[in-house]
């Protein structure tokens, strides 16, 4: 007998040229029935390239409609869904208010509709029309009535089925509307879902009270009532969140098991010797952050932690600390900066704090000659640097330490973790990174989830207070006078513009080097003003600063230029300009610049605005000093995509969960994922054989993970 089993040289995979190809989760949208080519060109652009992507497209909102009714069955006062065809209209227009009456009919009778201050809906509720109503029923006149129900007008091609009406709502483009994407994706549902696995033992879904997962895609599109949607969604957020933490969970894994670091060593001498080197007592929150750092640097598993502290809460000497404490061990630390002028000034601190101590120190910065880079190239491999300072950038290149015992990054606001793991070598250093970045709870277990956090929340004592004002414009003249009694008594202020001059386009938009010239030549020309912005040659900015620094300028025009890296104390105003365009992550940055020193300081918000979003973040701004509270606030204003873009740290976007709405259920995913890491760590467990194929699916290569199946 003739036998039709393949060769291995025949794959029997490969469809033939005439079949249509099969239907399964990777197969590209374009092969869906109705899509094609073209259509699949407008898929793209939201997202979906493959069948699973249009499983995972899921509806924005949903309309449950009653069973429809025919119009002698209704009763006064239900809430009713009926179809019928326009028989009659008439516009009233002269009562108070004017009323637009509809009268549809089906075969067993007619229904009064009105519409009050319908005028509108004349061109679209003409005879003939068939429509499908939805509301409450009422009595007028002894007679059945509706007024103002939701409808729907059934164009020629659709289907009368009200089943088509209610229903999921996509998010729709101009040439691809919901409708249309429901009944590509309807068909398409029992073939998709039977592909989908299901992710967790049976005992453990129901007891955390999950539906199973391919239900759970069935009904995400096509609910019959709330629960049932309430269901789905509950179970696909948990999906989604549990993956994500169960990548962090991975992650913060993989970290502390790649070689071992130097277990650091301390006594209360080297803890008093450190100390000695402040000139200050530290605060609580130092003292605390400290401890934390110390407990981990003890241990053989290098250290990952994030320290987080607004703005002049006192980073700095937390940093040095554990500089020191590596350099006490015969180790060295590097200290990174996102910029050379935050990494100057981080030397520039530290050696003050080492003043006379034999702790050998080194800055490295694009302006040393080639010699001298090969020189402390050299030191540092030896061994005769303890701390090196830099940027990122620059200690990132070939530099061999001798023996790396911590890094410490300061990340400032422009956080990005990917740069973290470059310094690893066999050995593996502590790790800390800093940020003035207030990271609200609910981020800092998604997007940084996978480092520990210690946070300074209080300022050192002694600071002057920051007063905050919206000047609108005709308070500006008043603002103006304000600002000049502050600089009669002898201090600086800073005005920061959005852009470094003004454009035809633009030319309504105040600029920095056109208000350099009013300020400097009308407004206040009895005080030196400069201007600085970041197309300035590298050494006529340094001279700026330094000037302004040294209180030879009053006043120092810029871009956000300044927002990285000033730290003048004598600096007591803060001038933002068209402060509207700027997001509160950025408004705080700029007025964390003032309120250094021991005097009160003022934050001047120019705005004249309209849009409410900007308006609630001037305001919140007048209210709030507080980073956390701000980031939460504008965490709500904006979503968490803006604020950070979570791709950066290499997580997918959330598709159906919302880590501030649903935050228990986070909190639920973060613990059950972070367990099954502690007892899985490889996740080799064939109980867990789904979810690591699920996790190899939505991360890729990027956890490591093999795929052993
Ligand atoms: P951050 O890096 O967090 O923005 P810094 O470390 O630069 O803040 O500290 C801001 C200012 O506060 C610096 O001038 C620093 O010397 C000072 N400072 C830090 N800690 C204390 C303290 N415990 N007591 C008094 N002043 C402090
Ligand atoms: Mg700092």
């Amino acid at each position: 007998m003739y036998n039709p089993r393949p060769t291995r040289y025949n794959t029997p995979m490969q469809p033939k040229k005439h079949e249509k190809p099969d239907i399964n989760l990777t197969t590209p949208i374009q092969f869906a029935k109705g899509v094609g080519p073209e259509r699949a060109k407008t898929f793209a652009q939201l997202g979906v390239d493959t069948l699973g992507d249009l499983l995972e497209y899921f509806p924005r909102d949903y309309d449950f409609l009653p069973e429809p009714v025919k119009i002698d069955q209704i009763k006064p006062k239900q809430e009713i869904c009926t179809v019928g065809i326009v028989e009659d209209t008439s516009f009233l227009r002269f009562n108070r208010p004017p009323m637009f009456k509809v009268t549809i009919a089906d075969e067993t009778g007619f229904l009064p509709i009105v519409f009050f201050n319908g005028g509108y809906l004349a061109k679209q509720l003409e005879p003939g029309k068939i429509l499908v109503v939805h509301g409450k029923t009422g009595i007028y006149k002894h007679r059945l009535q509706m007024n103002n129900p939701k409808f729907q007008i059934l164009d020629e091609q659709a289907s009368a089925d009200p089943a088509n009406l209610g229903g999921p709502k996509y998010p729709a483009t101009a040439n691809l509307s919901s409708r249309q994407i429901r009944s590509i994706i309807r068909p398409l549902l029992p073939e998709l879902t039977s592909h989908i696995k299901e992710l967790y033992p049976e005992p453990l879904r129901k007891k955390l009270e999950l539906i199973p997962r391919t239900q759970a895609y069935r009904q995400i599109h096509n609910p019959t009532d709330e629960d049932h949607l309430a269901q789905a969604r509950r179970r696909l957020k948990y999906d989604e969140l549990f993956l994500m933490q169960l990548g962090l969970a991975l992650k913060r894994y993989q970290a502390r098991h790649t070689a071992p670091a130097t277990p650091m060593h301390t006594t209360d001498t080297i803890d008093s010797r450190i100390r000695a080197r402040f000139p200050f007592l530290l605060t609580e929150d130092q003292n605390a952050a400290i401890e934390d750092i110390v407990k981990d640097m003890q241990s053989e598993t290098p250290m990952n932690r994030l320290l987080q502290g607004d703005v002049g809460s006192g980073k700095t000497v937390v940093a040095v600390y554990a500089a020191l404490l590596a350099v006490a061990n015969k180790t060295q630390a590097a200290i990174m900066a996102p910029t050379e002028i935050l990494a100057t000034q981080h030397y520039n601190n530290i050696t003050k704090f080492l003043k006379d101590s034999n702790v050998r120190t080194a800055l490295i910065t694009g302006r040393i000659s080639a010699a001298e880079r090969t020189r402390l190239n050299t030191d540092i491999k030896n061994g005769d640097i303890d701390i090196v300072v830099g940027t990122v950038a620059l200690l990132n290149e070939q530099i061999d330490f001798q023996n790396l015992g911590a890094v410490i990054i300061d990340e400032q606001h422009k956080f990005g973790v990917h740069q973290r793991a470059s310094l690893r070598k066999a050995k593996a250093p502590h790790c800390l990174v800093m940020t003035a970045t207030p990271i609200p709870r609910t981020l800092a277990m998604t997007a940084f989830g996978d480092l520990d956090v210690s946070v300074i929340e209080n300022a050192p004592p002694g600071r002057g207070k920051v007063l905050t004002k919206w000047v609108k414009p005709h308070d500006r003249a008043q603002a103006y006078d304000f600002i000049r009694k502050r600089l009669r008594a002898k201090k600086q202020a800073y005005f920061v513009y959005p852009r470094i001059e003004s454009d035809d386009e633009s030319a309504e938009i105040r600029s920095a080097t056109q208000d350099y010239e009013l300020l400097s030549k009308k407004i206040f020309p009895d005080y030196n003003v400069a201007l600085l912005h970041g197309q300035m040659p590298a050494d006529q900015k340094e001279s700026v600063m330094a000037d302004f620094r040294a209180g030879k300028l009053d006043i120092l025009v810029s871009t956000v230029v300044i927002e990285v890296g000033v730290d003048v104390p004598n600096a007591t105003i803060m001038v933002i300009e068209h402060a509207d365009r700027f997001g509160l992550a950025q408004l705080h940055q700029l007025r964390g610049r003032i309120g250094r020193g021991q005097s009160n300081s003022y934050c001047l918000l120019f705005a004249d605005t309209d849009s409410e979003i900007a308006q609630s973040r001037l305001e919140m701004m007048t209210k709030s000093n507080n980073g956390f509270e701000i980031a939460e606030h504008d965490l709500k204003l904006r979503g968490p995509g803006e604020l950070f873009s979570t791709r950066q740290h290499g997580l997918p976007d959330l598709k159906i969960a919302n880590i501030i709405e649903d935050f228990d259920l986070l909190t639920l995913a973060r613990k059950n994922a972070f367990d099954l890491i502690k007892t899985d760590p490889l996740i080799q467990d064939p109980d867990h054989k789904q979810i690591r194929e699920e996790l190899i699916k939505k991360f890729g290569t990027k956890l490591g993970l093999v795929d052993v199946a």
